[in-house]
């Protein structure tokens, strides 16, 4: 009782702070490597976006800046500025240019990185620069206007919707920098040094937040666009892409990859008979029976009415027939008058079958339901028909 009290509560503070999270998904703020293939895309095409649309802002304004350089500087410091600016720019430009592929977190970390290397050099080249020249004044005041660039560039972070170790990792080096800076140019006033790295300490923390909600809505969003609201399956849609992943991967490491399509039998005749809510009660039933006995990696898709395709990556014809008699095993539920729920299943496999492509793959599963269909529904029909009444 107590503890069931304890949990809803848990679960309550949970929602309140994170939307409508799942435990699951409270991991995927912490950490990118359970991420569902979806939303890591997706999450990868947000921050190259905003990568290239930083970059190009950067790109212009980098190099005007050089008026105001020379407005206030001598021509020693502000030349030197300035051949830093146009070397920052052109790598500001190379980074627009380049092109960053969503599939790989190799890919995206190195836009990131090399985003935020940039103005990392240009802050310890301006930052000894700078400090090598005696100034005094308005000019002492804007050169120390340089040292604020880390501060900007953590604050920058929290455009990306990063988890809470990508962005710590992307913070350390910031917040070493003044550190390093001061090595380079033999600075000793240590508390004025402790008191920046607290202030940039705090600033990844806002940012760090920041990103996380960003992330936060990212994933109840995805999760809301990618899966059917009344079974929790993935939409046809969401489904296809997952296949056509699915598709690409086995093909490169030569694995196999089944794909079962499954057709419920007679359900126009539980509509008829007791109405349409109970229809959709048991079609809820039946989706919680398949997807109980998914193994970890299998990705159910529903792709019309009363029509599912399961997807088993790694899955031999042999495998997937068997886990599919596991299913009938334990049944699809039933209908409001007890009668057992039963579906007609066609099986392919992208090796046995040659598929050159998922549509395929999914043609010949859909005739072997067919099949099953013709065959007196109730079965499983692989290369071969399997009856099971
Ligand atoms: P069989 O597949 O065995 O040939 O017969 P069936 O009665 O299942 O055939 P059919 O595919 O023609 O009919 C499917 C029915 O499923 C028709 C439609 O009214 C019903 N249906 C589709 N989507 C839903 C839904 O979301 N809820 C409910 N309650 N019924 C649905
Ligand atoms: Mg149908
Ligand atoms: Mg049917």
């Amino acid at each position: 009782m107590l503890q069931a009290t304890l949990a809803r509560l848990w679960r309550r503070a949970w929602s309140l702070i994170l939307i409508e999270m799942t435990a699951e998904e409270v991991g995927w703020l912490f950490w990118p490597g359970g991420h569902l293939s979806l939303l890591s895309k997706r999450r990868a095409g947000v921050i190259l976006t905003r990568v290239r649309l930083v970059a190009g802002l950067f790109a212009v304004l980098t190099p005007l800046w050089i008026v105001v350089d020379m407005a206030v500087f001598p021509a020693a410091v502000w030349q030197g500025l300035a051949s830093a600016r146009v070397i920052a720019s052109l790598a500001f430009g190379g980074i627009v240019l380049t092109r960053w592929s969503i599939d790989s977190y190799k890919s995206l970390y190195g836009a990131l990185g090399a985003l935020l290397a940039v103005p990392s050099a240009f802050f310890l080249f301006s930052y000894a620069h700078i400090a090598s020249f005696e100034l005094h004044g308005f000019q002492k005041a804007m050169g120390s206007g340089y040292t604020f660039l880390p501060f900007v560039m953590l604050a920058g972070l929290s455009i990306f919707p990063l988890t809470l170790v990508e962005c710590a990792a992307f913070a350390v080096p910031m917040v070493a920098m003044p550190l390093v800076g001061a090595a380079m140019t033999g600075e000793t006033d240590y508390a004025s040094l402790g008191v920046t790295v607290w202030l940039l300490l705090l600033i990844v923390s806002v940012s760090a937040l920041a990103g996380l909600s960003q992330l936060a809505f990212m994933i109840v969003f995805i999760r809301e666009a990618i899966r059917d609201s009344m079974t929790g399956c993935f939409t046809r849609n969401s489904g296809e892409e997952l296949l056509d992943l699915q598709f690409i991967l086995s093909a490169r490491i030569h694995a196999p990859l089944s794909l079962a399509f499954i057709d419920l039998d007679h359900f126009k005749h539980i509509n008829d008979s007791f109405g349409h809510e109970a229809g959709d009660q048991v079609l809820r039933n039946a989706t919680l029976q398949l997807r109980r006995h998914l193994r970890a990696g299998d990705i159910l898709a529903r792709w019309g009415g009363e029509e599912f395709v399961l997807i088993m990556p790694n899955a031999t014809m042999q495998q997937a027939r068997q886990g599919l008699l596991r299913v009938y095993e334990l049944g699809l539920g039933a209908a409001p008058d007890g009668a057992p729920v039963t579906a007609s299943i066609g099986v392919a496999e992208r090796l046995e079958d040659n598929a050159r492509d998922w549509n395929e793959l999914v043609e010949i599963a859909d005739e072997r339901m067919y099949q099953a269909k013709q065959a007196g529904r109730n079965r499983v029909v692989g290369a071969e028909a399997l009856a099971l009444d």
